[in-house]
Parts: C-alpha cells; structure tokens; sequence
C-alpha cells in the first residue's frame, strides 16, 4: 500500500515548543490534503506519515494518494523532505516483492539498501536486511551494488506494526510551520520581489497579513487583481490569509502637490509603513515584511532605507536586502509567482514617480517636507476604507 511519508525539518530540534510546531505541522498537512480526499495523519518521531482512506474514512483504501495531495505537501512548511513509500508487512519475503515496485528502481545504474529498525526485536539486523534484500534486488533486477555512489537508494524502515519501502526522497518546502513565529505584516506590490520576500519570511514560521497599496485611477484595477492573484499563489503555500487593500490616491496627490518632487518616492514609502503599522498593531503583528533589495532602486540605497524605516515603530524585515534579482527571479520561479509577477502592470510608487528622485534623503529635508501636508489625517482616511479580501 503506498503512503506519503515525509521528514521533519529542522523543528525536531525546537526542544519544549516541539509538540506546539508539531500540531501546527499536522494540522497544515491535513488542511492540504483534505482536497483529495481522506487520509489518516501521524507522526512518529521526526517521520510523519499519510495514509489515504476509503470515502468513508474508516480503513485504508489501497489506493495510490494522488499526484495532488502530493504536490500540496510538498508545500508545506516545516517538513524537509517526502517521498511516495510502500507500506507493508515485516516478514522480508513480503518486502523483497514490494521492493520490485518501487518507482525508479529498475532503471537506475546501481543502488544500495539502508535499513533501519525502530522495532528492535525484529529477527534481522539492519546489515543482515540490507544484506539479504540487496542480494534479491540484484539477483532478480541484474542491478550492480554500489555502495559509495549509487544510483539509487532503497531505504527500509522496520517499525512495530508495518515496515515502510522507499526511495530518494524529494526536497520538502523547508522551514518552520504556519504561524509558530508570530504574524506580520506584508507589503505586497504587483511586483516580482515582495511575494518571494513573504515566502521567505512564511517559511520561517511567519503568518502574513498581506497590504497592497493602490493608487486607483491612476493605477488599474487590473493591478490590484495582479496582487491578489499573486496572495493566492502564496495562500498556497502558507494557507488562508486576508490581504487588505487600501488607496494610496489621495496620499499621493497630497505629496505631489506639497511636497519637494525628489522626496516623492520616500515620503510615500514612510505613508506605507505608517499605514502598515497600524494594520499592524490592530491585528496583533509584530513586523513588516518588504521586497527591498540593498541599491535595486533609488528607493532602496542604505539612505532611503533608513529614513524609511524611521516611520515604522515595527521592525522592519528584508529577507531580500542581499540577495541578487537573478535568484530572486529564480526562487519567484520556483513558488510559481514569476509568471503573474511579470505581468505589465503599473505600481502606486510608479506614479507621480519623480524624474530624479533622491538617492541619499536627509532626515531633516524630510520631516520637514512631512510638515507640509496632513499625512495623518490622509492615512486614518484610506484606513477607514480598508478592503479586505480572503484568499486561500
Ligand atoms: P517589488 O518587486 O516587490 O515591487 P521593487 O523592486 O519593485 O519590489 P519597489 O517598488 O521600490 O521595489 O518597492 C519596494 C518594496 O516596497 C516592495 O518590495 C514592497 O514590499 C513595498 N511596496 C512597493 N509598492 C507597494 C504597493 N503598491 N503595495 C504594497 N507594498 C508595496
Ligand atoms: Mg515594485
């Protein structure tokens, strides 16, 4: 019978917090699994274990779990490694035959049997089941023995009620689960680098509360679609969220017409975290999490960053600040947001954008141009108004 067996990641080692992660980890899994139909879940040690069940959910039902519920935990974060395996009975003429069917076995070059045995009254010892299982696979198979390089790996798990057949196992998603280190705040443009920014930060154990600032008419709604388009895509991967939407027109227009045009750019940046600290604090979050990478932009110069970051009571987190945008598009690749990230779309910095904005602000000519039109009351307005869409 196949089963979905996966690791956990490097939460094992979190000592007392264990069983909080670990019932934040099994909870997730079954939320993504429950899709595709019933499965049983425990866990035993670091190994968690899916078993798919009859509709009824009452016993096994034999059946392969689908290719789905497969992809969805390979999603979830917390668990560092999973791989499809044959659950079987212990007696070693019943695991050589299921042995024959593990997937990748038959055409690799060579391979080489691990085995492991929590069952310690098990009548073989692990180099003895490795010995004898390895010498059917390459009697019956003709595959050559390779112990230092193999080709492939047949791993065997001998526990007290079953014994468990696998192969290489895939990479997991990584990280710590959902929500074990605390919630923050995500500001989410339509752009390529703050949905990679949040998955960073989910996978280290952050639940997120995404914040897309527009600046409709002048923005599209087609952009705010974008950002949302984008918080399912992460929903997918860290779970249900609400992604608040609040207009930054009026704000903008403020600036535009008060303000020195070189500081456009940060004073809307400072608007954001003020708002975004409010979202903040109304919701229990304890950071922002932003896209900046250190001198992408004239925004992000250790200049701008740091006059930007004076608005925020909060801490605020930039995974991305030393990472290239060419592994930026890559990990945007490989949680799948690059596509919809490349969409052409405008962003609310985009517009009113000065021609040549200040790459060092000072902190004085800031504030002092915050004097210059009432920030706080424009901001309390476009938070009345906010809108909140759930996603996931
Ligand atoms: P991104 O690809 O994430 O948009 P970027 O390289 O375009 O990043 P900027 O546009 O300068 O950089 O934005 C820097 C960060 O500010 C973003 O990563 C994001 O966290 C935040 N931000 C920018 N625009 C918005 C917006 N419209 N709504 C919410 N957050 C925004
Ligand atoms: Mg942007």
């Amino acid at each position: 019978m196949e089963i979905i067996l996966l690791k956990m990641g490097e939460m094992v080692l979190k000592g007392l917090n264990r069983p909080r992660f670990e019932a934040s980890l099994l909870a997730r899994l079954r939320a993504v699994l429950a899709p595709y139909g019933a499965f049983e879940v425990s866990s035993h040690q670091s190994a968690v274990y899916a078993v798919p069940l009859t509709e009824s959910g009452g016993a096994p039902s034999g059946l392969p779990p689908p290719d789905g519920a497969y992809a969805a935990a390979a999603r979830v974060f917390g668990f560092s490694a999973l791989c499809r395996a044959i659950r079987c009975g212990k007696d070693l003429d019943g695991i050589k035959q299921n042995a024959l069917s593990l997937p990748g076995l038959r055409n690799a070059r060579s391979f080489k049997v691990e085995a492991r045995r929590a069952d310690k009254r098990y009548p073989l010892t692990s180099p003895q089941i490795c010995d004898r299982l390895g010498g059917f696979i390459h009697e019956t198979l003709g595959l050559p023995v390779d112990v230092h390089t193999p080709g492939e790996v047949v791993w065997v798990e001998i526990r007290e009620s079953s014994a468990y057949l696998h192969t290489r196992p895939d990479e997991g998603a990584g990280g710590l689960p959902p929500g074990t280190a605390g919630k923050a705040v995500l500001l989410l443009s339509g752009g390529i680098d703050s949905p990679v920014a949040g998955w960073r930060m989910a996978r280290r154990g952050l639940s997120l509360l995404p914040v897309h600032f527009h600046s409709y008419p002048y923005t599209s709604p087609e952009a705010k679609e974008k950002a949302l388009k984008l918080a399912r895509i992460l929903a997918d991967w860290c779970g249900p969220m609400t992604v608040r939407i609040l207009s930054f027109t009026a704000i903008q227009e403020a600036i535009r017409k008060n303000c020195p045009a070189d500081l456009a750019t940060v004073l809307t940046r400072r608007s954001m975290c003020r708002a975004a600290n409010a979202v903040a604090l109304r919701n229990g979050a304890g950071a922002l999490v932003t896209g900046d990478s250190l001198g992408q932009v004239a925004s992000q110069t250790m200049e701008a960053l740091a006059v930007t970051e004076q608005a925020s009571a909060l801490p605020v987190l930039r995974p991305l600040i030393g990472t290239d945008k060419e592994e930026t598009a890559r990990l945007a690749r490989r949680i799948g947001t690059f596509e919809t990230s490349i969409l052409p779309y405008e962003d609310c910095c985009g517009v009113f954008t000065p021609r040549h904005p200040q790459t060092k602000p000072k902190p004085e000519a800031v504030l002092a141009a915050e004097k210059l039109y009432d920030y706080a009351a424009l901001e309390a307005e476009t938070l009345k108004a906010v809108e909140k869409v759930e996603v996931g």
